[in-house]
């Protein structure tokens, strides 16, 4: 009794207080990579947008600290970025402003952008489930993938792809991560 009264109070601590902060957080991750849109300081697809810089700076900011809130939300942050990023990797055609863009340099080939934003995906997606660790937090991942896909697929065409792109790399990191604990558990 006294372990499922913990469990309803633990689940209670994620209710509503903590789903505002969850919702504008995966707004803001979704949205964010496209802000290059609305500056001149940057173009469109800028590498400082389109990439894993600023997702890995929030990394370092919350791998340390000991708010679990705060780790949650920069998880979620993360999980919608690399879902923008796989989105981005189907666009109508590799030209003009569906490459990234680097200052000082221009476009880069398709194939280097294609390269830069699978890598990107990559390192958000370790970094974000590096961020677990109670089985709450793998429940709002898994929840919050789902979810910040749908949302970022409403306003898209093509949407099996990504998913597909987005599954492959999940299940990569998931399945990478997982055998180097259990590799440490048995040594
Ligand atoms: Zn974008």
């Amino acid at each position: 009794m006294a372990v499922i009264l913990i469990h309803i109070k633990r689940a209670r601590n994620w209710g509503i207080a903590n789903i505002l902060p969850i919702l504008i957080v995966a707004y803001l991750g979704s949205r964010f990579p496209d802000i290059d849109q609305y500056t001149y300081l940057i173009t469109h697809r800028s590498i400082f947008t389109h990439g894993f810089l600023f997702p890995l700076v929030l990394f370092f900011l919350s791998y340390k600290s000991k708010s679990t809130r705060f780790r949650s939300l920069v998880m979620v942050f993360l999980i919608a970025f690399a879902i923008h990023l796989c989105f981005d990797m189907y666009p109508k055609g590799w030209y003009m402003h569906a490459l990234i863009h680097v200052p000082s340099i221009g476009w880069i080939p398709a194939i280097f952008s294609q390269i830069w934003i699978i890598v990107s995906i990559f390192i958000c997606t370790y970094a974000a489930i590096r961020l677990i660790d109670n089985r709450y937090q793998a429940i709002l991942f898994l929840l919050s993938t789902i979810a910040i896909f749908l949302y970022q697929g409403l306003s898209e065409i093509t949407r099996l792809s990504p998913l597909v792109l987005l599954v492959i790399i999940d299940s990569i990191v998931i399945f990478k991560i997982y055998t180097k604990w259990n590799l440490r558990t048995h040594l």
